[in-house]
């Protein structure tokens, strides 16, 4: 049989069996890396853990009442070792860490930082986005007027080569990065590219690391990486002002009713006390208790996210089992193998993401928009898909990635045919 032929009737296979697929009329989502309810589940006992008659911290502070802005200090001597930030230099504040973002951001736009008072909104301002990455950090920056600059990841992280050539133009005022468990990938970056990152040079005196350590404690298996220290890395290599740390508990209790936090270095933590005290009394303290009753301790949390893994492993097994069975060593696609976090990045041939998109979503299963994982949703190589396995019950994850592979499967016989 010649190539063609046999392409052909690849083709014809697959097509065959997409619109067996399509027949079930199944309706499947698995486009946004929200918990399960059995995860909110975990929880439960959250929702009691103040009452009434029991609102004070252990300090003595009446958590109904104004004030604290740095958020209680018990719940950030919590998690200052889990996070690597010094309790002092840790604030827990609302529900949003992205909320948190969007005010570090704001108050640098029209306020300079503790190493330029130069307000970055008077000038051009650029961030580096390392792709693919998380669509809100994207379209939160251009909301902003950054102007946005994608750099490729590897398996260690971002290529730092890349960065610095783009952080010698001084309107380059930092860089967004999921150091953990990364928001599409799964990838962790390695200490050594930290360091690098700590140490590059960059022609903006206060170009910053937006160190969005969303996942950082959301490890699938038993044994994983540790957070890194990425204070101590920056102010090893001189740099102690760098990095901002964003985290939350989004998605380790309730994800509409968390706790977030933004960890700096010392100046950076004063600058960022002196413009939300513009902007707030202070947090919701009586969440923050709440949370600090549920976990009691570090231990507490571990034991907590292990219950996670208990949930959601399961679900990112059936999709890597299911991909590797039906595509394994076709060379139509390759994916990452996360040990940790929400998501799982598949990428395809070239031009094929945005027709498996809607052929997927023919067939009864929603995926992530093709393009969403990069700047101004566009992705030169329409090849990368976002997975997120953890809403579905497992049987349906098992479900929704048959109907991807059929669809990965369908587009890629089309394109090799039509050459
Ligand atoms: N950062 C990343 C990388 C995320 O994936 C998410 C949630 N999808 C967030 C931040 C949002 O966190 P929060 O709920 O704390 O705003």
């Amino acid at each position: 049989m010649s190539h063609m032929s046999e392409l052909q009737a690849e083709l014809e296979k697959a097509s065959g069996a997409y619109e067996e697929f399509a027949s079930r009329g199944l309706k499947l989502d698995i486009t946004r890396g929200k918990p399960a309810n059995a995860q909110l589940d975990l929880s439960a006992d959250l929702l009691n853990a103040v009452t009434g008659d029991d609102v004070m911290t252990p300090g003595g502070v009446d958590s109904r009442n104004y004030g604290g802005l740095d958020g209680i200090v018990e719940l950030r001597e919590l998690f200052s070792p889990l996070l690597k930030v010094p309790s002092d230099q840790l604030l827990a504040g609302g529900n949003a860490s992205l909320t948190l973002m969007a005010q570090a951001l704001t108050f640098a736009l029209l306020h300079g930082t503790v190493a330029d008072s130069r307000p970055w909104g008077q000038s051009p301002h650029k961030l580096i986005c390392p792709v693919p990455g998380y669509d809100r950090h994207f379209t939160l920056a251009e909301s902003l007027g950054f102007e946005l600059l994608s750099i490729p990841m590897d398996s260690e992280g971002p290529v730092v080569a890349e960065a610095q050539r783009l952080a010698q133009d001084e309107t380059v005022k930092g860089m967004w990065l999921v150091p953990m468990y990364s928001n599409p990938t799964g990838i962790t970056i390695t200490e050594k590219r930290a360091r690098e990152l700590a140490a590059m040079p960059a022609a903006a005196p206060d170009f910053t690391l937006l160190w969005d350590n969303a996942y950082g404690l959301h490890h699938l298996r038993d044994e994983h990486p540790e957070a890194l220290d990425i204070l101590s890395i920056c102010a090893e290599a001189g740099h102690p002002e760098r990095p901002w740390i964003f985290a939350s508990t989004s998605k380790i209790t309730h994800a509409g009713a968390g706790v977030s936090f933004f960890g700096a270095g010392p100046e950076t933590s004063d600058w960022i006390r002196a413009n939300l005290g513009k902007i707030s009394i202070g947090p919701d303290k009586v969440n923050q208790l709440r949370h600090l009753r549920f976990f009691s301790d570090p231990a507490g949390v571990e034991e907590h996210m292990r219950q996670h893994a208990k949930i959601i492993a399961p679900k990112f097994d059936a999709v890597l089992n299911t991909l590797e069975r039906e595509l394994g060593g076709k060379g139509l696609a390759q994916w990452t193998q996360p040990n940790g976090g929400y998501f799982i990045t598949l990428t395809t041939l070239e031009d094929t993401a945005e027709r498996i998109v809607k052929l997927a979503a023919e067939a009864g299963v929603k995926l992530t928009p093709a393009g969403a994982t990069h700047p101004y949703g566009v992705d030169p190589h329409n090849n990368v898909i976002r997975i997120a396995p953890t809403m579905p019950t497992v049987e349906d994850v098992e479900l929704a990635a048959q109907g991807l592979v059929a669809c990965v499967k369908l587009a890629s016989y089309e394109k090799l045919l039509a050459g």
